[in-house]
């Protein structure tokens, strides 16, 4: 039975553990290493089933490889952050072991993601006879299967897309982000774009907004237009797709303080020189703001992630509606950690188990929808995703 190697103790990392441990059959042995090895115990001592625990920084090449040559995992989870997805792909070709990620790869002094540097791998994967899954999460993830499920089932060509991610949940803080704060603050910040008859059509942050009444009794929300690293691969791998859309909730709160931050510099990522120190403001006001992992026992309600697909079957125009609802309570009490890490962390673990099982083979660098959606879409259902579709 396989072994897998988990890096990153955050708050992904926490669900991604949890939920390996739940699947003895599929992860026999679990090793969880982080920068902080504490971090990776303090998991541990949350799980029944024991946990090996390590401490790696997966910066630096040669700690990496040490640590997987001495664990020789199957597969390595990357749970860290985007800026570390080179040099774990560059350590899993070194010492011959297959790769998932969940957020591709992002420049450290650049906020830009893209999945050209990771696509360059796809030789070097194939010629080692190894794969490497990205964007095992859930959005990117769990939408790109929905895509190519409703590509599967229910359409002959996709035409539109929108990808819409609402937050309807609330952690009682001012101001707090639900993952990593600086990803997040990164992300949300960066000019909009999508994609419309072959191009990229930006936009100014946040610019362009409309309401989406969401279903089961969320109701409607103000959602924002926002670029997402699904798009890139989607719009290369679904022939014909002429529009491609992905859009967010976001509190009025949220964004008021969002504003306030930019106006007044604190969300630079260039370091600023201040009483003989470097800080990048960024960096500091991740320091100041809550941990995203305790907002776990605070946050209530639900989120809803889907995707609203339009396209022809046989010759007829068609609309289509695939969406997850997720409770943040039902996830802290299954793995305690609020819904956003767990609506990650569960896709990861699936991926990992479709490529242990052989669900998911193949040489080279692999987005979610160039794969079978069948068997992945059914682990959903099976591992607390449950999903629902519906004809518009
Ligand atoms: P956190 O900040 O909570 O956790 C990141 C973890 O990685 C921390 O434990 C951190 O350790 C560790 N880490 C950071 N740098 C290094 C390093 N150099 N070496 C070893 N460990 C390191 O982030 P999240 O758990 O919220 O997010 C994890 C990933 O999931 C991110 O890449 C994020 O973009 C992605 N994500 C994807 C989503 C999707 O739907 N696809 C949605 C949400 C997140 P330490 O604490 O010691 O610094």
């Amino acid at each position: 039975m396989p072994d897998v190697l988990i890096i990153g103790a955050g708050g992904v990392g926490q669900v991604v553990t949890h939920k390996c441990a739940q699947v003895p059959e599929v992860f026999e042995r679990i090793v969880l290493a982080s920068r902080t090895e504490e971090k990776c115990r303090r998991i541990a001592g949350q799980i029944r089933r024991p946990i090996e625990t390590a401490r790696v920084d997966a910066d630096k090449l040669p700690e990496l490889v040490s640590l997987i040559e001495r664990v020789r995992p199957a597969l390595v989870i990357n749970v860290a952050l985007p800026y570390q997805d080179l040099s774990i792909m560059d350590a899993c070709l070194q010492t011959g072991v297959d790769y998932l990620d969940t957020a591709n790869y992002e420049p450290r002094e650049e906020a830009r993601f893209s999945y050209s540097w990771q696509w360059d791998y796809d030789q070097p994967f194939r010629n080692a006879g190894l794969m490497a899954l990205l964007g095992s999460g859930f959005d990117p993830g769990v939408t790109n299967v929905f895509v190519a499920y409703a590509l599967k089932h229910h359409f002959d060509t996709i035409e539109e897309l929108d990808i819409i991610d609402c937050n309807a949940g609330d952690h009682g803080q001012p101001f707090a982000t639900n993952f990593n704060p600086e990803i997040n603050i990164r992300e949300v910040t960066a000019r909009g774009r999508y994609f419309e008859n072959g191009a990229w059509v930006e936009t100014d942050p946040l610019a362009v907004s409309r309401e989406f009444d969401f279903p089961e009794g969320i109701g409607p929300r103000r959602i924002y237009l926002m670029y997402h690293e699904e798009l890139e691969s989607l719009t290369r791998h679904i022939a014909g797709i002429r529009r491609a859309r992905f859009w967010m909730t976001f509190s009025d709160s949220y964004l008021t303080h969002l504003e306030v931050l930019r106006n007044v510099g604190m969300t630079r990522i260039d370091p600023v020189h201040y009483q003989g120190v470097d800080i990048v403001p960024l960096q500091f006001l991740k320091a100041l703001l809550p941990d995203p992992g305790s907002l776990g026992p605070l946050t209530k309600g639900r989120t809803c992630i889907g995707c609203l697909v339009s396209g022809t079957r046989d010759g007829r125009p068609r609309r289509y509606y695939v969406y997850n609802i997720c409770d943040h309570e039902a996830a802290y009490r299954e793995v305690q950690s609020q819904a956003i890490s767990y609506t990650t962390g569960v896709p990861a673990m699936i991926g990992a188990k479709m490529m242990l099982t052989g669900a998911w083979r193949g040489n080279g660098v692999f987005n979610m929808e160039q794969l079978d959606p069948d068997p992945f879409m059914d682990a959903l259902n099976r591992h607390g995703l449950p999903w629902t579709e519906t004809f518009l």
